[in-house]
């Protein structure tokens, strides 16, 4: 199968309003722009410096979302041309992201990460650690950075039951959340599913996926 073909296929296959983010991690330009010329505009890579490379060499109408861990001292690489940073997890890399924004003049959009899963190894806020990002002092008089929305992953499992309990325990917070409307937090995008789990996590209430494997096969 072709990267176009899987690529249609999938997307033909999504419900109107999921979003597809095509998960480029480790994978050349020259497949990059085979999804780029069936349409793909998003892509989603996990590393600061290669996401940048990327964005030189390719067309300037690609949003190029950040969905690894991102650490504060790498911010400024991607602060002037990164359109969503899925992964925030704390109030230090929320404030870093908001004065690398003001540096370049825009207002950076952001998905606050939730830790839903079993395993210690995955990064994310506690519904706790959630609420007290939001409602802090600090928080609220950040101008600009923009929370959009929510993101998890769940359990490396072969356990659907376990899976489907994970993404609806984060749609229920998604729904908590989303009654909270501030100048600089208005949760509309559920960002939850990859290749094994996006049919699931699209039933949980998904509104993007971020798939990799599936449109241009397996890393090394
Ligand atoms: C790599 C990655 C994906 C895509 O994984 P696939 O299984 O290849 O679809 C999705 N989300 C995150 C955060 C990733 O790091």
């Amino acid at each position: 199968m072709s990267i176009q073909s899987n690529l249609l296929e999938i997307k033909t296959s999504l419900p109107e309003n999921v979003t597809l983010v095509a998960v480029s991690k480790t994978k050349p330009v020259a497949d990059l722009m085979e999804a780029y010329e069936a349409g793909q505009r998003i892509f989603g890579e996990n590393k600061i410096q290669e996401m940048a490379d990327k964005f030189e060499q390719m067309p300037k109408d690609i949003e190029w979302h950040m969905i690894g861990h991102v650490q504060t001292n790498k911010v400024k690489f991607m602060a002037p041309f990164v359109s969503l940073i899925h992964g925030v997890d704390s109030l230090k890399l929320v404030e870093e992201i908001n004065k690398q924004a003001l540096k370049n003049n825009r207002i950076i959009d952001c998905l606050l990460q939730i830790h839903v899963a079993e395993e210690d190894t995955k990064f994310g806020l506690d519904e706790k650690e959630l609420s007290e990002l939001l409602n802090s002092e600090s928080f609220k008089n950040l101008k600009n950075i923009q929370i959009k929305g929510l993101m998890g992953m769940a359990t490396f499992t072969e356990n659907q039951d376990q899976i489907k309990k994970e993404f609806l325990h984060l749609k229920t917070i998604f729904d908590t959340t989303s009654k909270l409307k501030t100048e600089n937090c208005q949760l509309e995008i559920l960002s939850m599913g990859m290749s094994g789990d996006y049919r699931l996590a699209i039933d949980c209430g998904s509104t993007m996926v971020r798939i990799g494997s599936s449109i241009f096969g397996n890393r090394n």
